[in-house]
């Protein structure tokens, strides 16, 4: 099944995280297309499209500024969002105290442990989504080299707390 639009986390052993996100723009000329986006910095940088299949298809531009090594990652990631879309939601929630649908600030403790804030979760959250929410924690098997994240910029993103987010 294709992944909603929202936001994603992935969780590594380290605690550090990496943040990607599905927008499919309801208006403009990529109107109906599935954009994958990544967070570096503040930003949601736009990358890819999405197949509904999971595939990256990644923009001429960042195909050719990244080391193919980099892309395989990104796919990877994809595949864990794509397996997991609730648990990676709800990464996202936890870590950033915001809904994983819409990106609105959740401020009481119930929403951030749903993933999302009330108006969201009544469209997309059931009872059985509720047990997912455990499922946050197993993320934290992840492997540090299944991480998106260029590593020639790792150990400066590490020195830089704020720029890593
Ligand atoms: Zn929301």
């Amino acid at each position: 099944m294709a992944i909603q639009d929202g936001r994603y986390s992935l969780i590594y052993q380290s605690g550090d995280y990496r943040t990607m996100r599905v927008k499919t723009p309801t208006k403009g000329n990529l109107i109906g297309k599935r954009i994958l986006q990544i967070k570096e910095g503040k930003d949601f940088n736009a990358i890819a499209f999405l197949t509904d299949e999971g595939q990256v298809r990644f923009w001429k531009r960042f195909r050719s500024a990244n080391p193919v090594e980099r892309l395989v990652r990104i796919q990877k990631a994809v595949d864990r969002i794509t397996a997991d879309p609730e648990g990676t939601g709800l990464a996202y929630a936890m870590k950033e105290n915001r809904c994983c649908r819409c990106g609105k600030q959740l401020t009481v403790p119930a929403s951030i442990y749903k993933g999302m804030g009330p108006e969201c979760a009544r469209k997309n959250w059931t009872r059985e989504d509720q047990k997912k929410v455990y499922r946050a924690q197993a993320l934290g098997r992840i492997q540090e080299q299944d991480m998106p994240l260029d590593p020639g910029k790792r150990k400066f993103r590490e020195e830089e707390p704020i720029l890593m987010l």
